[in-house]
């Protein structure tokens, strides 16, 4: 057995079945059914031989995460709960907005990072997603909604991808190659807690992906209370490495700023938002907080939003007031693994 067929990124599968003495339009034919047609089963590429179907499953692993529950919401997101092998549970999102149909996909079960406003932070870090695991959310995804092709993907599911570098930068040029899933760097986004060796290492590489950073507050202390990593890797750190981002990809970075009530969302959270963000040339979004059952953060009112919004169109960064989508399916921001909390909590604490 060579492994999983979507831990093998295009190229990989064509040298092997070059080997195998495969003539080239053959290998295209099944790398079509794969990526362009999102098929899940060998068993359904009819027009490849029946001898080399057999072979493939000889060969490669071509088993997937089953779909546990899939919700809907009242504004059209989806919310799939997939089954793993090992029986862990992950979450994605489906959100068709305009022409934008945007994937948000999983890069571990769980997540070491801590941050107080979120719900997958709750249960720990179980472990890391695999290659074949991160690539097969966009090939379930595409199969359930084959109307509607998926435009964008964002790294902002459960987990923090840069904690799981090497397989979520493998899955990435998996998606992104030619023969692949051929999907375009500038519609693609990472989303991170700030891991600034990480950051660094995804600039230094030939990785082309657009970064969005978890901020939060531009006040240390406050942002320290939200989210750990703050304590770790500083304020003035991460913004030395985000500039060094975006000198060395030239893809702008975009801020993600959940506004709480009665925490980050005073005349200095703004001044501060201003003085860390005014000189980076970034795009800020601003994210209204969704009650998460069990956080104790709060949901500002609609005229606090608009209020702490008016307060920061002085700054040159484009503003955005992103909708959270699906809320009232745990599927918005800070809300994935809401409702397995209880279940992948318990098993997380007895082992
Ligand atoms: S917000 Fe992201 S990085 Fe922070 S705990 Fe949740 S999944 Fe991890």
């Amino acid at each position: 057995m060579n492994g999983h067929i979507l831990s093998f990124e295009p190229q990989e599968i064509e040298a092997i079945l070059l080997q195998w003495g495969e003539k080239k339009y053959r290998i295209n034919q099944l790398l079509d059914w794969i990526y362009k047609k999102y098929c899940l089963s060998f068993d359904d590429m009819l027009n490849l031989p029946i001898t080399l179907r057999e072979r493939l499953k000889e060969s490669f692993d071509f088993t997937l995460p089953q779909v546990d529950i899939r919700l809907k919401s009242k504004d059209s997101s989806e919310k799939y709960s997939l089954k793993l092998s090992d029986e862990n549970f992950i979450e994605i999102v489906f959100m068709s907005n305009n022409k934008k149909n945007t994937l948000c996909i999983s890069s571990q079960v769980g997540c070491a990072r801590n941050c107080q406003f979120c719900a997958t932070a709750k249960i720990g870090l179980i472990r890391n997603l695999k290659v074949e695991e991160i690539v097969a959310q966009l090939l379930i995804a595409q199969k359930f909604n084959p109307e509607n092709r998926i435009t964008n993907i964002v790294f902002m599911g459960m987990g923090e991808p840069l904690d799981n570098y090497d397989n979520v930068v493998k899955a990435i040029r998996i998606i992104q190659a030619e023969l692949g899933f051929a999907f375009s760097p500038r519609r693609m986004t990472i989303s991170t807690c700030g891991v600034v060796p990480a950051i660094n290492k995804l600039a230094d590489s030939d990785i082309k992906i657009k970064l969005a950073v978890s901020l939060n507050s531009a006040i240390s202390a406050k942002r320290s209370e939200l989210m750990p990593i703050n304590q770790k890797y500083s304020l003035d750190e991460l913004k030395a490495a985000l500039i060094e981002f975006r000198k060395k990809t030239s893809y702008r970075i975009s801020f993600e700023y959940i506004m709480i009530k009665n925490f980050n969302m005073s005349d200095s959270d703004v001044k501060a938002l201003i003085k860390f963000a005014g000189d980076i040339s970034c795009k800020i979004n601003l994210i209204k907080w969704n009650n998460v059952p069990g956080l104790p953060w709060l949901s500002p009112s609609d005229e606090d939003v608009e209020a702490f919004t008016k307060k920061l169109m002085v700054i040159s960064a484009a503003i955005t007031l992103r909708q959270s989508r699906g809320e009232d399916i745990a599927a918005a921001c800070g809300q994935l693994a809401a409702q397995r909390l209880p279940k992948q909590e318990k098993d997380n604490k007895e082992k």
